[in-house]
């Protein structure tokens, strides 16, 4: 940590600063310049808060070195991580597909869908069987029989499966039909669900919050990690700013963000982060053009009639566009959509 002091701070004020970073238990290193001092502080905890230090008189600035997440930053490990699922990777060079109806609505309406999506070359297919939907009166999905229907349309035409799981309970049931869990935007800090999938046995992937930062994201991967699940995926989705003209908005810069201060792979969401059919086939291509390892996608053959997320669902000829453009993109930066 770099404590700048106020310039031409009195020897009272220092003393006392250095005593009180000397009582954290931190070595204090002092560097005099013209008309300032910085101060090294050494040894500084993942937990410890930095506004201890911000509030002491004569303090300016106070700058953190070491990062507050450990697993999940490229010091603890250099390499990208892969998360392998069955016969798919996640990481390295391979973008994967992931793509399907917002929520599981009937057996007609997810094999019909998941057939379109494989034929274009998806690999995983999404769907929500528990939905966090913001209206408690909205379809909050078909429970235990959404996911038996995923799993079921999933076989057919073999796809893996990605669902979100919204609370502790669930986990048994959704992990007898999953192969990845999915944690929601809404959930992003629920911290004792992180916990328990710190304890799962499937790869996670874990949606980044409304309103979070960079940082609260890595934080709440960190939870999981933590925890003995090292299988962490990350999700961009979109995050609330003053703009209205899209449901949220795409934050693409923090693809290559988080790429350069974590070795976990970064899935872009061009959907949720849009909420517009129209803008899904460029943001995908900026996602993939940005770096992303991965993509969902939401994709209903019927959106105008669709339970829920209707509006950003690509119909099926978009979604087959989209692949075919995105396997341009990705070559051209040296990776390939599997
Ligand atoms: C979803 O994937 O359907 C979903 C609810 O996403 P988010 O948590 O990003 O809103
Ligand atoms: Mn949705």
């Amino acid at each position: 940590m770099v404590v700048v002091l106020e310039k031409n701070i009195p020897d009272k004020k220092l003393e006392n600063i250095v005593r009180h970073l000397e009582d954290f238990g931190f070595a204090v290193h002092k560097s005099t310049g013209v008309q300032q001092i910085i101060l090294g502080a050494i040894g500084v905890k993942p937990d410890f808060d930095t506004r201890k230090v911000k509030i002491l008189d004569g303090v300016a600035e106070v700058y953190r070195i070491t990062e507050p997440f450990k697993l999940a930053s490229r010091t603890f490990k250099n390499d990208d991580t892969i998360i392998k699922v069955k016969d798919i990777s996640f990481g390295g060079n391979d973008v994967v597909v992931m793509a399907g109806p917002c929520s599981v609505e009937s057996e007609k309406q997810i094999f019909t869908i998941a057939e379109i999506v494989a034929k274009a070359g998806a690999k995983i297919l999404r769907g929500g069987a528990f939905k966090p939907r913001t209206s408690p009166y909205s379809f909050q999905g078909l429970g235990e029989e959404g996911l038996k229907l995923l799993r079921k349309a999933a076989d057919e035409y073999s796809l893996l499966v990605i669902t979100e799981v919204m609370e502790i309970g669930q986990i048994p049931l959704i992990e007898q039909y999953t192969d990845i869990f999915q944690i929601g935007a809404r959930n992003m800090q629920n911290f004792p669900l992180l916990i328990e999938m710190g304890r799962a046995s499937k790869p996670v992937m874990l949606k980044r919050g409304l309103a979070a930062t960079v940082e609260d994201w890595l934080m709440s991967a960190e939870y999981i990690l933590s925890n003995g699940n090292m299988n962490v995926m990350l999700c961009e989705r979109g995050i609330r700013t003053f703009e209205t003209y899209t449901r949220n908005t795409f934050d693409l810069s923090a693809i290559p963000v988080v790429q350069k201060r974590s070795h976990l792979p970064v899935i872009a969401d061009p959907s949720h982060a849009t909420g517009l059919r129209d803008k899904v086939i460029p943001m995908a291509r900026a996602a993939i053009a940005a770096g992303a390892n991965g993509l969902m996608v939401e994709v209903h053959n019927d959106p105008d009639n669709a339970l829920s997320d209707g509006p950003q669902a690509l119909i099926p000829e978009q979604f087959t566009e989209l692949m075919s453009q995105a396997r341009k993109i990705a070559e051209v930066i040296g990776k390939r959509i599997i």
